[in-house]
This record gives C-alpha cells, structure tokens and sequence, in this order.
C-alpha cells in the first residue's frame, strides 16, 4: 500500500502522509527539565515532548510532534465545518486600516491590535481576527436573498498583542484560530446557524476527547446578543464558571446570575449615628470592630465610567461583578477610582466615601434593597454611620444586579446551589446582529427588492489552546497522556535491542502490518537503554506502546501497554497488529 520512501522505517498513505516514521529522523528533542518560564502543567510537557519551543514572548514554533498534533485538531474542526454547510476559505493576514475604521475598532481595539506601515506609509493591522474583511467581502460578493444562508470559515494565525501572554500556547500573541462567520437574511436564520455551529463546537471537543461544558457568556467588546463559551474544565484555567449541580444551568462567572443570594434585612425603625471608627477602612475590621456582620455593611465604590463618576454600592459581604457594571453603564467601561480621585470627586478616601448627600450618580445592587439599612461611610475619615437608611438617608438611582455569583449561591433556575470550577476557554459562538453589517453597509435584496442588512454570527476555536487544554487534562506524573484522536502517532513500537536482526526483523512486519491497517506508528529506533526509551515514549504520551525485545520474542510475543492506565497484555506475535488496530479504533470510537 501507499507511496514509497527512500527511508526504510517511512510508511506513507497513497495521499503522501505519514503513517510511519523512526524517532532518530524526527525533530522531537525531549527534555528533562522544563525551562522555568513554564508555569503550568501542559506548558512544561509540551516543551519537555519536543512539541513546541519558544521563538519570542508568546510566540511559538510547531515541531513535527506538535504539529502533528495540531493537524489532527484541525482536521477534526474541517470535518464538522463541513458537516454543518460551512465553506472554507482563507482571508488575507494582513489587513487594511481603512477596513478597521469602517467598523470602528480602528479606535476601539487599544494596544492589543498589531497596527503596521507600509513603504508608502498606510496603515494595516495584523488581524486578531477577521469581521471586517468577511464582511467586505460579502457586501461586494452578496446580491440577494438567493445567496442565504452562508457560513465561511477559515483556519488561520491570528495576531493579538496580548498585555501578558502565558502558558505557553494557552495565551500567545501569535496563535491559530478556526473562525467562521454566517451571514442570515432574518434573525431565525441567524438563530439556526447559531445553533448548527454550536452542535458542531460539542462534535468537536468531543472528538477531540476533552472534557468540557458549554455555557453561558458574555458576549463583551465584539458586540452581540448572546453567546456560549465552550469550556474545558482545569484548575489552571483562567476562566471561572458557576454550575448548577441540579439542572443543566451553566454561566461564566462574569455573566452568571442567582437567585436573591442570603442576607438579613437591617433594621429601619433605628435612627442615623455617626460612630467614631478608627482604622477600620475595610470591611473585616470595620465588623469586627462595630461586632457587625460584614453583610450588614453597605460597601460603597467609587468608579469612573469614561470620566463620569458612579457610586456602586453592594452589600459588605460580597464583591461587584465589573462586567455586570460595565452592562448598567451601557458598555462604558468603569474603572475603580485612585484614592486621589476618590478625594478629588467625594473629599474623603475610598474607605469613607458616603451615599448620604452625595452628588453622584448611585448604582445599587439588589441586595442592597433587600437591606433597606446598614452601616455606611460618613464622609469623613475614622467615622461611619450605623442604620443608613435607603430613601430616608440617602437616594440610589437604580437598583441592579451587581453581584458576582458565590459557590452555594442559589441556581437561577432552580434554586440548588451552585458550585463554581475553573474552566479553559476553548471555543466561543456569537450571534453578532446587525452590528457589522449596518456598520459597513453589508445587505441584501429580499424577494420584494427591498435591501435589508445581513445579519451576522462569529465562532472561533483556538487550536493550539485546545491542544494545551488537552496535555491540561490529560498528563500523569511521567509525562502526557494523549487522547487517541488527538496523539502525534497512536502506536509507540519500541524494539529494545534494535541491533538483534530478529527484534529488527520483527520490528519492521510489525510496522507493515499496523500501517497496512491505516494505524500510525513511531519507531523508536535509537540505539538507547530501554529505560530511556520507556521513559521517552511515557513523556510523549502516545496511547498505546508495543515493546518487542529479545526476551518477548523468545516467548513469540509483543507486550502491549495501555499509556493511560498503565495496563499491560502479552500478545502472539501473530496477533499484535490486529489487537492494536481493534484498541485504537475502540478508543476514537469513544471519542
Ligand atoms: P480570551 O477571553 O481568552 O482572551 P477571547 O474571548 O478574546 O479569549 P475570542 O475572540 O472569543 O477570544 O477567540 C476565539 C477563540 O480563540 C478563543 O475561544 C480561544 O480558544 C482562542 N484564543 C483567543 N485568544 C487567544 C490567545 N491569546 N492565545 C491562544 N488562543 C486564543
Ligand atoms: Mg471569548
């Protein structure tokens, strides 16, 4: 089968891809020591396999395992692209200002868009990702309500010039992202390809062997109604998710929402007193020293939304959510006040600050309502007041949801507790509106010849996050255990003593035998001590190793062993290729 290569351990698919390869010809340099940059688990083990190496701060070379790897990610997404009417193009990296301000991000964007010059001195930018130019071409390439639905996607680096890029492919500058676009002539074909594109993201993570959870998200800066973030669950993630352990109810935590959280109203039949307070400028000390429940306090923040001072008040015992202030500000973002603002806006410091009389604009969250009256700033440092009342002492503007949802926080829907886990952002569906078409005039003709705009879905993937989510996921102390859909080859072949013509000899039909079945084989043919050999082929994580040694032949057999849970069969010579292709097929058929 396949096409020959002049390398005698090479095996080829009739396509011309590798099947099976030796170690020795690879660029797979394996260390013992991660360098001391890498801070997470799947960083150190993708460098110390040889996966990836580091070129510049969060810019990264694939080597030939890694990308190996990351091929199969990618075809994994191509497939369920495919399956669900997506076409694939490729858009130009580099992208012409001109387009950026049309939209407007040319302002919006800030420091993390990598803006250039060319020798003519006009302006482009290296594309974070890619709106504006499919929308420029579908306003040009788009007549009629013929041409609808359609959903582009392409797979392709992205340049985000990320304020701290870490964790090694986890959060680079320069990364590979799957992002497809659709475009719908009403909002319930836009609500359509939403949702065939998020059964298509839970195909993929599936396939790829990952643990994950769709959830509920903000849909931020790119603008949009709604949105879910498709997560992998990890201690080391950099997302935190509220779960409800009852019913499906799943939420970033910058968007999740509860039911009114415990809390004991104040009293209201207690007059305003101004009590002397010493040092207690936050509120731990200030309700140990008034012997108050933090919950009781009313905390009262200074923030600036775009220049504009709002005073947020929340109850002492929880913290404000800034993505659901930003929301009540209408998108401005608020930023907390220095002290010196502070003292230049309200006279007092943060500590002090007062409701009562203030000439601010007041946001309060809900369960500063269900308080009615506690212990607030008296506007003067070292005192506050006891029994502040709402209405009586001082007025609050609106009342919102503010508060940034507990563990043991009462489920929305339900009313269970929820449990928050921290969760890898791997993929993200947006139903984007009319956001990008009315900004860019980007329309159809209906059936009447009324021109209409387009209204528009974005979906990304990150590939090289989602490879690290998986070495995150899946690693034990020796090193990477690669999901099976997801390992650079499926089958380790170690022959120990690969000078001995019969461990040879047995090597190589073992090799035919496995890529004849369409199994993917690595060849550890170095002259090595087993021990380095076990030792590499366990930091490299691939799924199942075949060992054939002196020892095991003379018994006429080959030890077969599971990567994951370390089980180990003793198979006939004879059967070792068909009991390997049955373990393989059975774990991607799981997957
Ligand atoms: P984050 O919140 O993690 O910064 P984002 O919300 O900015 O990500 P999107 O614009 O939704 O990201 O991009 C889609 C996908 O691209 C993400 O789900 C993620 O998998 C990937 N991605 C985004 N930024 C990076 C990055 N800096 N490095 C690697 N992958 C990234
Ligand atoms: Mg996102």
């Amino acid at each position: 089968m396949g096409i020959n290569c002049h390398d005698p351990w090479t095996r080829l698919d009739p396509h011309g891809e590798v099947l099976g390869q030796r170690f020795s010809a690879y660029l797979a340099p394996t260390l013992k020591e991660a360098p001391a940059e890498a801070e997470i688990v799947s960083h150190k083990l993708m460098i110390r396999a040889g996966l990836i190496r580091r070129l510049a701060s969060g810019i990264y070379n694939y080597l030939p395992m890694g990308l190996r790897s990351l091929r199969k990610v990618e075809r994994i997404i191509r497939g369920e692209m495919n399956r669900f009417g997506a076409r694939e193009v490729l858009l130009a990296a580099v992208q012409p200002a001109e387009l950026w301000k049309e939209s407007g991000r040319w302002d919006q964007f800030g420091p993390e868009l990598l803006r250039l010059k060319d020798r003519n001195d006009r302006d482009y930018v290296v594309g974070p990702t890619h709106e504006e130019v499919i929308t420029d071409i579908i306003r040009r390439e788009v007549r009629s309500f013929r041409d609808l639905p359609l959903n582009l996607f392409q797979i392709q680096t992205k340049f985000r010039d990320e304020i701290r890029p870490r964790f090694g492919l986890m959060r680079g500058r320069e990364f590979i992202m799957k992002d497809a676009y659709s475009f719908d002539a009403d909002d319930e074909g836009a609500d359509r390809s939403y949702w065939d594109m998020f059964k298509a993201y839970q195909n993929v993570f599936k396939r790829c062997g990952l643990s994950f959870a769709a959830v509920e998200a903000n849909s931020g800066p790119i603008g949009g109604s709604f949105s879910h973030e498709f997560m992998v669950l990890a201690e080391s993630g950099e997302d935190s998710v509220a779960f409800c352990p009852a019913c499906s109810y799943a939420a970033n935590l910058e968007k999740a929402q509860s039911l009114p959280y415990a809390l004991t109203p104040g009293e209201t039949d207690l007059p305003l007193v101004k009590a002397h307070t010493p040092n207690c400028r936050h509120v731990p000390e200030l309700a140990r020293f008034l012997n108050v429940k933090e919950e009781s306090i009313v905390k009262s923040l200074l923030f600036l939304a775009e220049g504009e001072p709002v005073l947020a008040l929340i109850p002492g015992h929880r913290e404000i959510n800034p993505v659901k202030l930003r929301e009540a500000l209408d998108g401005r973002e608020p930023i907390l006040a220095t002290p010196e603002e502070a003292e230049r806006v309200m006279g007092v410091p943060m500590g002090y600050v007062t409701p009562v009389g203030a000439q601010v604009r007041i946001l309060a969250d809900l369960g500063v309502a269900r308080l009615k009256s506690g212990v607030a700033g008296a506007g003067e440092k070292d005192y506050h007041y006891l029994n502040a009342q709402i209405d009586r002492d001082f007025k609050v503007n609106e009342f919102v949801d503010l508060s940034l949802v507990e563990a043991g926080d009462p489920c929305p829907e339900c009313g269970e507790a929820l449990t928050i886990k921290r969760g890898i952002e791997v993929g993200h569906v947006f139903k984007l509106g009319l956001k990008y078409s009315k900004a860019m005039g980007a329309t159809f003709a209906g059936p009447d010849g009324t021109e209409a705009p387009l209204v528009m879905g974005c979906y990304g993937i990150g590939l090289g996050r989602t490879l690290a989510a998986a070495a995150e996921q899946n690693h034990d102390q020796d090193g990477l255990i690669w999901p099976m859909a997801l390992a650079p080859f499926q089958v380790g072949l170690l022959p120990l003593q690969p000078k001995n013509p019969k461990v040879w000899a047995a090597a190589f039909n073992l090799l035919d035998r496995l890529t004849a079945l369409g199994v993917e084989v690595l060849v550890d043919d170095r002259d090595e001590r087993p021990g380095v050999k076990f030792k590499d082929a366990d930091l490299l994580g691939l799924p199942l190793r075949a060992t054939v040694s002196e020892k095991s032949l003379a018994k006429g057999q080959v030890e077969i062993k599971k990567r994951a849970d370390r089980t180990v069969v003793d198979v006939p010579v004879a059967e070792a290729a068909g009991e390997l292709k049955k373990l393989v097929d059975a774990a991607l058929a799981l997957s």
